[in-house]
């Protein structure tokens, strides 16, 4: 069973993404997280994608769909994987189509102010790159490993999260129609007032079915 988890920096992908790994063992490929892992290691592919991550800039395609495709390529992914940040660009999608059977595209739907207060309340943990929210959780160590340097992404200032989300807008609407016209497309609205248990809860039984 393969899912993409589509929805806008901030809408709940991630840790919608841990409940699926939880209950249906897939394997979670953000591509943010593999850039990210690539760029702290200092390889070349890290240097190559570095300016652009720390920015918020999209990664060129064919460096991004060479990435994914590797990682999808390891065998723990036999069983199945949820995408999360991946398709960005119809290209992408067309691409992805070739290579990967796609059962489900869970598309979350926030508005802008939500993601405003996440983006700008989350703190990744150094050690084991988990997500912390001032909202829901203490951030003065990691709540998986214990580790104690949690830190704000640079794309997650300010003047980047506007930028980002004006990107997504501009190219998710395509993404969107591309899965609606093949019947893949299951959209939930993410509110201000629910946790992210919530949000999932909407969407478990149709995952269970497929
Ligand atoms: P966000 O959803 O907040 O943008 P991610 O962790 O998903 O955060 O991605 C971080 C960065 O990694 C992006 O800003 C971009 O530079 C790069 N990236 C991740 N996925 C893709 C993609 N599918 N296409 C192009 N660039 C990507
Ligand atoms: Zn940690």
């Amino acid at each position: 069973m393969n899912i993409i988890l589509n929805g806008a920096s901030g809408s709940g992908k991630g840790s919608m993404a841990g409940f699926l790994v939880r209950d249906f063992g897939l394997v979670h490929i953000s591509t943010g997280d593999l850039f990210r892992e690539q760029i702290a290691k200092q390889t070349p592919l890290g240097k190559k994608v570095e300016s652009y991550v720390s920015t918020g800039k999209w990664v060129p395609d064919e460096v991004t769909i060479e990435v994914l495709i590797d990682r999808m390529q390891q065998p723990d992914c036999a069983k199945g994987v949820i995408l999360d940040g991946f398709p960005r660009t119809l290209n992408q999608a067309i691409e992805l189509d070739k290579v990967l059977n796609v059962d489900l595209v869970i598309a979350i739907e926030v508005t802008d102010e939500i993601v405003q207060t996440r983006l700008g309340g989350r703190y990744m943990c150094r050690d084991c790159g988990t997500i912390h929210s001032t909202r829901w959780d203490k951030i003065d160590k990691c709540k998986k490993c214990g580790g104690i340097d949690l830190y704000q992404r640079d794309d997650d200032k300010a003047e980047f999260i506007q930028k980002r989300l004006e990107n997504f807008k501009l190219n998710n609407s395509e993404i969107l129609d591309f899965y609606r016209a093949k019947n893949k497309l299951f959209v939930v609205q993410d509110k201000i007032e629910n946790t992210p248990a919530d949000t999932y809860a909407l969407v478990k039984d149709t995952v269970a079915k497929l």
